[in-house]
């Protein structure tokens, strides 16, 4: 249920609203907006009868909300979320563009990536310290000698380190030394994972869609994270399975508008894991932008032919250059 406000109402008025309704066991979520001020209420509403408010006078209206998301859904928060990454700000007109290698392979490589991707225009750096690999021959990444190199290219650049978290044992080194917590299509319905970082950390995370995960699906573990306390998420889409064979996986651009109606959380797109080719980065990346994405995060290389992990998909620094002069003019035309 959602109490809408009228704009002349107080911070009394909707702090008297608020306990009353908390009186009667319910959680409230509050978002003050530029015109008006929304309650949304969590929890058992069977115990309140609309009624009894729609007749207080500073109320508006009272609307029902059916999904099952709640603080993660437009309704109860008209206004796109901006979520600040370590000062540099996603959503609600603001794009990020995180690039970087699949995976850290050494501190030479990651700076001079890092520095390569700066100047062209990145303004997040991406690289992989725990690795989800499908078989367990697979390198499996560097893990925290990996943190501590992008801790260093993060002191040359600048950049915000954007890096996957897998086990909720890591999440006390992921705060102190990573700004954007990735959790990866594999994890995305890791439920006890997802609640420990709405428990243990207030640092953005960059929860990516689950490999066949729906609309609703992906948005209830966003809601996993909102509701255990950590409102900081920002959506990626990064393909999913179809009956396609010949790319990676099929990137899902109608996510971008249908997400932007359910919630308002940042979407970004990753069109590296998508398609699983260099060569459909750059139009999908794009048309993502064009669609109204809020950012876009790349696999760039330095030399992907020798990559340990992803080579196939990752752009060389001079392309991604190139990629990123034509998304600037289309930020511009937005
Ligand atoms: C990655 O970003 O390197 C990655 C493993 O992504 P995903 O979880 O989307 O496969
Ligand atoms: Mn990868």
């Amino acid at each position: 249920m959602i109490i809408v406000m009228k704009s002349s109402a107080t911070k009394e008025d909707v702090a008297k609203i608020k306990e009353g309704v908390e009186a009667k066991g319910l959680r409230t979520s509050i978002v003050v907006g530029e015109e008006q001020t929304i309650i949304g209420l969590i929890g058992d509403t069977t115990k309140i009868d609309p009624r009894s408010l729609e007749v207080v006078p500073t109320v508006e209206k009272v609307m029902y909300v059916s999904v099952p998301y709640k603080l993660a859904s437009r309704h109860f928060h008209p206004e796109d979320s901006v979520i600040d990454v370590s000062g540099v700000k996603v959503g609600g007109g603001n794009y990020c563009y995180i690039a970087g290698p699949c995976s850290v392979e050494s501190e030479e490589q990651v700076i001079e990536i890092a520095k390569a991707v700066k100047k062209a225009g990145a303004n997040m750096l991406r690289g992989g310290a725990f690795k989800p690999r499908t078989s367990p021959y697979a390198f499996q990444g560097m893990g925290s000698t990996a943190l501590d190199i992008l801790l260093k290219a993060k002191e040359v650049t600048g950049l915000p380190i954007v890096t996957e978290l897998m086990d909720e044992s890591h999440i006390e080194e992921f705060e102190e030394k990573v700004d954007l917590i990735q959790i990866g299509a594999r994890n995305m319905q890791n439920f006890s994972l997802l609640k420990e970082l709405g428990k243990r950390t207030t640092k953005p995370i960059l929860l990516k869609r689950g490999l066949s995960a729906t609309y609703e699906e992906w948005i209830m573990s966003a809601e996993y994270i909102m509701a255990n306390g950590n409102p900081n998420v920002i959506l990626c889409e990064r393909g999913i399975r179809t009956f396609e064979t010949y790319t990676r996986n099929t990137l899902d651009l109608q996510a971008i508008p249908v997400l932007q109606r359910m919630t308002h959380l940042p979407i970004v797109i990753d069109p590296s894991h998508a398609g699983g080719k260099y060569w459909l980065v750059e139009p999908m990346a794009q048309a993502a932008m064009i669609a109204g994405a809020d950012g876009l995060m790349i696999e760039v290389h330095n030399d992907p032919e020798c990559a340990m992990c992803d080579g196939a998909q990752s752009l060389k620094p001079e392309k991604y250059e190139a990629l990123m002069t034509k998304i600037k003019k289309i930020e511009e035309l937005r």
